[in-house]
């Protein structure tokens, strides 16, 4: 039986971050999430609003919207969706591809 612990050796591990990725695609795969697990919409609903931010918290990436970057809001069964200009435009992109392969379960 071995009494001492000696030559040990600690991993700390690490977790790669994908600094290359580029924030797009990072935000483009959050939207998917969120489409999937019902957190965004599949489509829109009432009147599109268009305007400067005011610091509030982008549905689709989750990070503030400025007041120097436009935003797109909306309401959704009775909850307000407020998105980047950007995020917006991916989201829009990621309904119209995640639709044609397999469509939200509806029902
Ligand atoms: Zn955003």
């Amino acid at each position: 039986m071995p009494s001492s612990a000696r030559g040990r050796v600690w991993h700390s591990i690490r977790i790669r971050s994908p600094v290359m990725m580029t924030g797009e695609s990072r935000v483009r795969g959050t939207i998917r999430l969120k489409l999937e697990t019902g957190l965004l919409p599949w489509s829109e609903s009432g009147r599109v609003w268009a305007g400067p931010g005011a610091n509030e918290v982008c549905s689709a990436c989750d990070d503030t919207i400025t007041t120097r970057q436009k935003l797109h809001e909306w309401e959704h069964d009775g909850s307000k969706i407020v998105m980047h200009l950007r995020c917006y435009e991916l989201w829009t992109d990621e309904r119209q591809q995640g639709q044609r392969q397999d469509g939200p379960t509806s029902g």
